[in-house]
């Protein structure tokens, strides 16, 4: 799993476990959580102590795991641990903990810590099928979801425990939960509720029914932005060409071949959007008319299809209206800055990252990025971007987004 950048770096965070088949998930979780810098407190139900004994997760984190509301601390325990808590999971939730925690009460150290706490609180349900359609179990959860300040994640829908077939009821994976743990804790208010479109990866023009012309972008930078602006609160949507980078949770996705595609799922987006960002490696060119039975060859002639400049999406985008603030990239073998200059210019942009090709190759398979950063506002003065990892750019470059909305709401 990929390590977010330092969103979890000393954060506290409370991982509630029940007494569900699913809590093996948990210690995945509770280890990834403390890799990505947070210090864990396991906090297990007495179901939970039937499945996983308390050593497995100090293990893990490191932290001995409580299991009851009576320690020589005194009654105050809970109060102490929700109080330092920057999020509390619970992981998995199950039928019986939804219903406590509906409720109100706070019979164990796990639900006095969840009405105690001020910090969010996320729970991740699990349960066989029949158990999480029962109107029990979506009565407390819509309670919960309409009427108590915590969020419910999931269940997915996927293969249940031995013997219990497919079906809605499985817990969400670690990954898609230290991702919305993340946020919880990475929220930043001036993020909250902005839409961000991100264009992404290479795209495929066709020539015939199986032949194209691509390139090697990978989609890495515009999937770290993506993931990042979501773990700060942003509504994102990544209008990709082909990549095989996994899609960051709670990112939208629209998959596009060509520029034209590209061009055309982008153009709703954005009136409604509040950044832009161009992140796509589109393809210059297309075949004039792609044919549409695959081109055979019979001797040693050569093919030449005649090309066509495709639409620039940054630039045609424009003309549409909007408050968008607009992010492009520009990869540059030389004249790096003066080049980003002119593309800031011709694209309107209000930022440009040029980039240097890594190590010579054309940059854009790398995890890690490196160049320079040029704004609308000031584009003589560049702004370093040393080399780090894609994620650490990525949070760098959304730092200039943020400070000119706190600067310029
Ligand atoms: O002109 P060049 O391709 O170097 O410009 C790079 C910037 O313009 C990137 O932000 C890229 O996503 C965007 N672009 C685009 N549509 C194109 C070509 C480039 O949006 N057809």
């Amino acid at each position: 799993m990929e390590p977010f950048a330092p969103t979890l770096d000393g954060r506290r965070i409370v991982l509630g476990v029940c007494g569900g088949i699913a809590c093996y998930k948990s210690v995945s979780l509770a280890r990834a959580l403390t890799q990505s810098g947070a210090r864990v407190q396991v906090v297990l139900t007495q179901s939970a102590q039937e499945f996983l004994r308390p050593l497995v997760f100090e293990g893990v984190t490191g932290i001995p795991p409580l299991t009851s509301l009576w320690s020589s601390e005194g009654s105050a325990r809970h109060l102490r641990i929700a109080e330092e808590a920057d999020a509390v999971i619970v992981a998995p939730a199950t039928a019986d903990f939804l219903a406590r925690a509906a409720q109100g009460r706070a019979d164990d150290l796990l639900t006095a810590i969840l009405l105690s706490t001020r910090a969010p609180v996320l729970l991740a349900p699990a349960m066989n099928t029949r158990m999480w359609e029962h109107v029990q179990v979506q009565r407390n959860v819509q309670h919960i979801e309409q009427v108590l300040p915590y969020t419910i994640l999931g269940p997915s829908s996927g293969p249940l425990g031995v013997g219990e077939g497919e079906g809605m009821g499985r817990m969400l994976e670690p990954e898609e939960l230290i991702a919305h743990v993340a946020r919880a804790v990475g929220t930043r208010p001036i993020w909250a509720g902005k839409r961000v479109v991100i264009t992404a990866g290479p795209t495929r023009e066709a020539l015939d029914p199986v032949r194209y012309l691509g390139n090697r972008s990978s989609g890495k930078m515009a999937f770290a932005l993506a993931r990042e602006a979501f773990v700060r609160g942003a509504d994102v949507t990544l209008v990709s060409g082909p990549s095989a980078v996994p899609v960051p949770v709670g990112v939208a996705i629209v998959r596009v071949e060509s520029a034209v595609d590209m061009l055309a799922a982008v153009t709703p987006c954005v009136p409604d959007a509040d950044l832009l960002i161009f992140a796509a490696a589109v393809g210059d060119y297309r075949a004039s008319e792609a044919l549409t039975q695959k081109r055979k060859r019979t001797g040693q002639e050569s093919w030449s299809p005649e090309l066509v400049p495709n639409p620039d999406i940054a630039a045609e985008t424009r003309t549409l209206g909007g408050r968008a603030l607009r992010f492009g990239f520009a990869l540059e073998t030389a004249d790096l800055e003066t080049e980003a200059r002119r593309k800031l210019a011709v694209k309107d942009l209000d930022w440009i990252m040029a980039n240097r090709p890594v190590s010579g190759r054309s940059g854009f398979e790398a995890d890690t990025n490196e160049g320079v950063l040029l704004s609308r506002w000031n584009p003589d003065h560049s702004i370093p971007v040393p080399p780090a990892p894609k994620a650490v750019v990525a949070a760098q470059l959304l730092d200039a987004v943020e400070r000119r909305w706190t600067e310029t709401p």
